[in-house]
């Protein structure tokens, strides 16, 4: 039984991973002790606002974190009803996304929030510091990882190392567990496409602002996320989602240590890009917010195929490390699932092998985010620039597709990780290869 578990990365796969297993084996463990080892000296500000599906919260409310948020007033995140979709070309609705079913409740009480990630981050401390037996030491960038049959060591790149039971390698995409570890053949690849993004006051926008909550507006040179991330409306995210050579991303990223010249440059020519590319909206409030003088900055965005092995004897990944897909509103939902039941599985298997402990959870796992990647991927490729026809082909089928999705889309925000029947070592996983969770 894993007593000593080591953890790379505090993101959410990371913190949700240390509360997950806290609960589940605390009872089995007394003396349970879970690090998480964070490459940053602080926590990051970077990366803008993130979207909650109702299977994020419900899953962030399980582990006492949605608490926290809400505990944080109007910072802890803007409630989101529906993501509406607009044309850019025509401001005219193109459907929505409802987080509420027809009665304006929530799936199983939950519906959308988008909230800013240093905030998620924060509340996700908030539940760490009171629990016993997890502890995150920052400032430790794994380097590589080591095992034999009785223990696994992680090394860092400040020399020094650590060693334990069980590792989850939680360190994102570019994962140096994965990549200098489990799976060296698996780097992740840049998709084609980056974020643009940027936050504005909601008041330096004298023009009407023409969503509730959260709109996608949709062109032919890429979408436009506008969103308020916090519950007064006083903040609004907003992010455009276009393609961009990959050639061209070193010279449009601000990096710490560059110039004020340089970065003045980067600042100014994607400035350009954001007005060549949406400035001439019908939507007013756009039009407006490409026009201001906002530092929009790059995020390119980077995935990891599916195939990519999981696992070796002592060390497991979990999140964007393992399976890093084009987002679409619910990465950090598959992050959270992970986590959920890997730690469940791993109470369960207690007394098994961890060979057994990781083969359960990859039949459970695997075809679902198999499943999602391939999804991400079809609904990804919409961003890309268009020609006159296909854009407008993509603007006139949208509101099918929205349509069609409709019940698949609620049923899989329906999904309860804490739920999901996990068959016992001596049961018959097959079963499980053939659902879909
Ligand atoms: C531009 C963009 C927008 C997105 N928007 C959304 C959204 O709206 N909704 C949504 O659900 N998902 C969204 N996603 C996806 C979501 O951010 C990820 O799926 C989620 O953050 C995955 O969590 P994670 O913990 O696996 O990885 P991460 O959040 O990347 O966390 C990894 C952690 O590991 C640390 N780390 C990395 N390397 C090392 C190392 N060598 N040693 C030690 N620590 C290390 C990092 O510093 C970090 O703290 C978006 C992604 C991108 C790129």
């Amino acid at each position: 039984m894993p007593k000593k578990i080591l953890i790379v990365g505090a993101g959410i796969a990371g913190i949700a991973g240390a509360l997950a297993l806290s609960r589940e084996l605390t009872p089995f463990i007394p003396d349970l002790q879970i690090t998480i080892f964070e490459r940053h000296d602080i926590l990051s500000t970077s990366g803008g606002a993130i979207n909650l599906t109702p299977v994020a919260q419900r899953h962030l409310d399980q582990l006492g974190v949605l608490h926290e948020l809400d505990k944080l007033g109007a910072e802890g995140g803007a409630d989101v009803d529906a993501i509406e979709l607009f044309s850019i070309r025509t401001a005219r609705s193109l459907g929505n996304l409802d987080f509420t079913d027809n009665h304006g409740n929530g799936f199983s009480g939950y519906k959308g929030r988008r909230v800013m990630r240093i905030v998620l981050s924060l509340a996700m401390l908030t539940v760490v510091d009171r629990t016993r037996n997890v502890e995150i030491v920052y400032g430790k960038k794994l380097a590589h990882g080591q095992e034999n049959a009785r223990e696994a060591t992680l090394f860092f790149s400040d020399g020094t190392s650590a060693t334990g039971d069980l590792v989850l390698g939680c360190d994102g995409v570019h994962s140096a567990t994965r990549t200098q570890w489990i799976d060296p053949s698996a780097p992740s690849e840049y998709t084609g496409i980056s974020f643009l993004q940027t936050t504005l006051a909601a008041s330096s926008i004298s023009s009407p602002i023409h969503f509730r909550s959260t709109a996608m507006n949709i062109s032919r040179h890429g979408s436009l996320l506008t969103s308020f991330c916090d519950r007064d409306g006083d903040q609004i995210f907003a992010a455009a989602i276009v393609q961009f050579d990959e050639h061209l991303l070193p010279h449009y990223k601000i990096e710490p240590g560059q110039d004020h010249r340089t970065q003045n440059v980067i600042k100014n020519t994607l400035r350009e890009e954001m007005r060549d590319r949406f400035g001439k909206s019908a939507i007013p409030c756009i039009k407006e917010m490409t026009s201001l003088q906002s530092d929009w900055m790059l995020y390119p965005v980077y995935q990891v195929r599916p195939g990519a092995r999981w696992h070796t004897g002592r060390a497991i990944l979990l999140g964007d490390a393992a399976h890093a897909m084009p987002p679409r509103d619910e990465s950090a939902a598959y992050a959270l699932d992970d986590a959920i039941l890997f730690s469940r599985i791993l109470a369960r298997y207690r007394h098994e092998p961890l060979s057994e402990v990781f083969k359960a959870y990859e039949t459970i796992r695997r075809e679902t985010v198999n499943n999602a990647f391939k999804a991400s991927r079809r609904m990804w490729e919409k961003n890309k620039d268009m020609g006159l026809l296909e854009g407008r082909l993509k603007e006139w089928t949208l509101p099918f597709h929205i349509r069609n999705s409709k019940d698949a889309r609620e049923a899989a925000w329906e999904f309860d990780a804490t739920k999901i029947n996990i068959p016992g070592p001596t049961e018959s996983l097959c079963s499980f290869e053939k659902r879909s969770f």
